[in-house]
Order: C-alpha cells, then structure tokens, then sequence
C-alpha cells in the first residue's frame, strides 16, 4: 500500500497542489519526489491514489488519480467513554479505539475522576487518531467528543440501543450482551464508578458486565470491551 497522508482539504481526481507546512513536511520529512505514489485522504470516507509530479521547498504538485470508497467502517455506531488515562495511556487507548473501528470516544468525568487536562486536550487526541488511520487505512476519522460528565452522559442516546458498563463485581460476562446494534461502551476511573453513578446508569438501562477477577486499566478494559463486541456482530 503505498503510503497515507492525511490532508485537510476537499479532494478529487486531478491535479492537486498542497502548500505551507504540510507540503515542507512531506518534502524534506518524507523525502517525496516526483514519481512516487502516495494515496491522500481527508476525512470524508473515500481515499485519492496519487501520484507526485513536482516537489518544491514549499509546494507539493500531484495528480490525483481516483477516488475509492473502500469499506473499512463498522456496520453500527460504537461510542466508548472513559476517564482518559494519564500520559502514553491515553495515546494507547485513542490508537487501538481507532484501529478497532470506533466511531466515536468521549471523554469521561466521573466523581473519582483526577482530571488530567493535558490528557484530554482534543487537538492532541485528534493527531493520535489521523496517525493510527494513517496506519490503518480508515478514512472516517473517529470523533473526539466533548469532555462529558457521568450524570449527564449515561442518560443520552436512545433507549434501544447496547449500553455497556464494565464493572468489575458485575455476575454477568460479556458474552451476555443483549441490545440494539448501536452501542455505547462505558469504563469508569482508576477509583470505579460510585454506588451513585451504578444506580444512575441502571436506571437509564445501561447492563455492567465483568471482564474476569482482576483488576484492568481503564484503556485495557476499554479495549477488551469493544473488541468482544466487535466479536458479536
Ligand atoms: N477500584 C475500582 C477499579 C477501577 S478500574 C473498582 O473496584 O471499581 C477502572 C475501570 O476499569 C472500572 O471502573 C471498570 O469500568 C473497568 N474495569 C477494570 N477491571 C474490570 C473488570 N475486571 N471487569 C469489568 N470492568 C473492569
């Protein structure tokens, strides 16, 4: 596959010039000369082979030659929401959440939540995800939402759909999933969710599944959670 870049622009087939930083850096980071085949995407869900016609220190020209709408996206919408976790952690869960192909990541205040603005900031989050959709051939960026309090997220969406909290002294395992397609996913702080927040979440219909007798991380049982319901489908 040749390699990904991620431009922020409207594409189609044709010519095509990139300038200003995007272009410096494809040129003397990349190294990109005249000949080579790149492939572009934006974003939109479709992706532009290319191939590069002329390289100056601050314009890249190219051809685009088509454009594909390879189909790399999950059937339904899956949301996860998590405290985010300190430091690499948190590049960790937004890279995989990526790869595995969820739609969407909010990011979680919880009342044993520590919050760690650095962590959570969107333009660093966002820069994680286009790196792991370079990586992994999306070209449907997954969306950073807005930082969301438990009282006031657990009640959103609709009714019909899976909402999953883990819980680590839930009696039932995943495999006990029921619901609609559409699925939220739900993993609570280092210091677990409140009696409070439990019983919030029940009553807005949200089932608490154990992931076995030990103790995850917040990005692992993130991650073990939407990978066993990528398993259901
Ligand atoms: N001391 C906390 C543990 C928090 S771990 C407690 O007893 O709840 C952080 C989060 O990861 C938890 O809130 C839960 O959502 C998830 N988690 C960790 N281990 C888990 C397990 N074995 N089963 C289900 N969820 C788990």
């Amino acid at each position: 596959m040749s390699e990904r870049f991620y431009v922020n622009l409207p594409l189609c087939p044709g010519p095509f010039t990139l300038d200003g930083p995007e272009a410096h850096h494809l040129a003397t980071v990349c190294r990109l000369r005249p000949g080579d085949q790149v492939c572009l995407f934006n974003g939109n869900g479709q992706q532009y082979p290319a191939r590069v016609t002329g390289v100056a220190r601050r314009e890249i020209s190219l051809e685009i030659t088509v454009a594909e709408a390879p189909e790399r996206e999950l059937a339904f919408t899956l949301e996860v929401a998590a405290p985010m976790p300190k430091g690499d952690r948190s590049q960790f869960l937004i890279e995989k959440l990526t790869e595995l192909g969820a739609t969407c990541f909010v990011p979680l205040k919880c009342q044993f939540s520590n919050s760690h603005p650095r962590e959570s900031k969107r333009d660093k989050l966002e820069r994680y995800v286009i790196e792991a959709s370079k990586q992994c051939g999306r070209n449907v960026l997954m969306k950073i939402d807005d930082i969301a309090d438990w009282q006031a997220y657990c009640g959103r969406g609709n009714p019909g759909e899976l909402r999953i909290l883990a819980h680590p002294s839930a009696t039932q395992g995943a495999t006990a999933m029921t619901g609609g397609q559409s699925t939220r996913i739900a993993v609570g702080p280092e210091g677990g969710f409140t009696d409070e927040e439990l019983s919030l979440a029940l009553s807005h219909g949200w089932q608490t599944l154990s992931l076995g007798p030990r103790i995850l991380r917040v990005e692992t049982a993130a991650i073990v959670l939407t990978a066993l319901r990528l398993a259901l489908t």
